[in-house]
C-alpha cells in the first residue's frame, strides 16, 4: 500500500537533505512513466495535475486511477492537485481523492490569502489524510489558469512567512524565491537563495517543522537545484521540461514514421521520453534509494 500524503514524506526529505519530484501530468501514459521511472529508482513520488487537465480528465477518474496504480507500487505515491485559486475545486479534489492540495490564493493580499488557505486546510484535515500547501509572494511565469507577469511577481516577506504558516496551519509552504513558471527568458535566472535559508531560518526557529516547496522547477541548472536542495527545498516542482518533450517526442516520432497510424508506439515513444527525463531529475534531486 503506497498510498501516502505528502507532509510525511516530505518531512522525511527534509531531514534527509533530499527532495522529491512532484511532476506534472496530463494522461495515464505520462501517470505510468512517472510511477515506472520512480519505481526504478526506488524513489519517493508526487504525480502531480494542474487545474485544466484535472477537469478535463474529471478528479474522480484520476483518483481511481491514482488509487488502483498507488496501490500496487513498491514505493509510496502521492497525488497532488496544482494551482488551484478555487476554494470549492480545492475541496472537489480532496473529495476525489488526491492525497494533497495547492490551494493558490497568492494574488491576493495577505489577510484573504490567509482566509482562503485556512478554508482549505480545515476541509482537508477535517477528511483525514490530506495535505495542504500554500503560496505567498507569487511565483512569475504561466501555470495553467495562473499568469503572474515579472512586474506583478512579488517575492516572499520572511518576516511574513511564520505568521502565514501558523494561522493557515498548512503542511508544505511554497514562497516565491525567484523561480519562475514556464520557459526561462535568461540563462541564469536570479534565485533568491539568501531569502530561502532566512525563511527556513524563521520557520525552525520558531518551531515549525513546515517541508519546503520550490517552484519553476524546469531548465534551472544543475547547481542551482543543489543548492535549492541543500538549504531545504524538499518538494521540487517540474512540468514544463516535461511538456516539452512530451511534444517533441511526438512530433519526432510521427515525422519519422509518417505512414504508420500506429498510437501505441507514439505511446511508448512519450513514455520512454517521459521515464528518462524522471531518472535525471531523480539523481539530481537525491532521492534515488529513499523509497
Ligand atoms: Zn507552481
Amino acid at each position: 500500500m503506497a498510498i501516502v500524503d505528502a507532509k510525511e514524506m516530505l518531512l522525511e526529505a527534509t531531514a534527509g537533505k533530499y527532495a522529491v519530484g512532484a511532476f506534472n501530468v496530463s494522461n495515464l501514459i505520462q501517470l505510468e512513466a512517472v510511477v515506472a521511472a520512480a519505481i526504478t529508482k526506488r524513489a519517493p513520488v508526487i504525480i502531480q495535475t494542474s487545474v485544466s487537465p484535472s477537469r478535463f480528465l474529471n478528479p474522480k477518474v484520476i483518483g481511481a486511477i491514482y488509487r488502483t496504480i498507488a496501490a500496487e507500487a513498491p514505493i509510496p505515491i502521492c497525488l497532488h492537485l496544482d494551482h488551484s485559486d478555487e476554494v470549492p475545486y480545492c475541496k472537489t479534489c480532496a473529495d476525489a481523492g488526491y492525497t494533497n492540495i495547492m490551494i493558490d490564493a497568492s494574488k491576493h493580499d495577505f489577510e484573504e490569502n490567509i482566509r482562503q488557505t485556512r478554508e482549505v486546510v480545515d476541509y482537508c484535515h477535517g477528511l483525514g489524510g490530506i495535505s495542504v500547501e500554500g503560496e505567498l509572494g507569487t511565483v512569475s511565469g504561466t501555470e495553467d489558469q495562473v499568469k503572474v507577469s515579472e512586474d506583478e511577481a512579488r517575492l516572499c516577506d520572511p518576516s511574513q512567512a511564520v505568521e502565514f504558516v501558523q494561522r493557515t496551519g498548512i503542511d508544505l509552504f511554497a514562497p516565491a524565491i525567484g523561480t519562475a513558471h514556464g520557459v526561462y527568458k535568461t540563462k541564469n535566472p536570479k534565485l533568491d537563495f539568501d531569502r530561502l535559508q532566512a525563511i527556513i531560518e524563521m520557520l525552525n526557529g520558531k518551531g515549525l517543522n513546515t517541508p519546503i516547496v520550490i517552484h519553476g522547477g524546469s531548465g534551472l541548472a544543475d547547481d542551482a537545484v543543489k543548492k535549492l536542495v541543500s538549504l531545504g527545498g524538499a518538494k521540487f516542482n517540474v512540468s514544463t521540461d516535461l511538456k516539452h518533450r512530451i511534444i517533441d517526442t511526438t512530433y519526432d516520432y510521427i515525422s519519422a514514421h509518417r505512414g504508420e497510424y500506429n498510437t501505441g508506439k507514439i505511446d511508448k515513444a512519450v513514455k520512454q521520453a517521459v521515464m528518462d527525463r524522471i531518472h535525471y531529475y531523480i539523481d539530481l534531486l537525491g532521492c534515488a534509494g529513499k523509497a
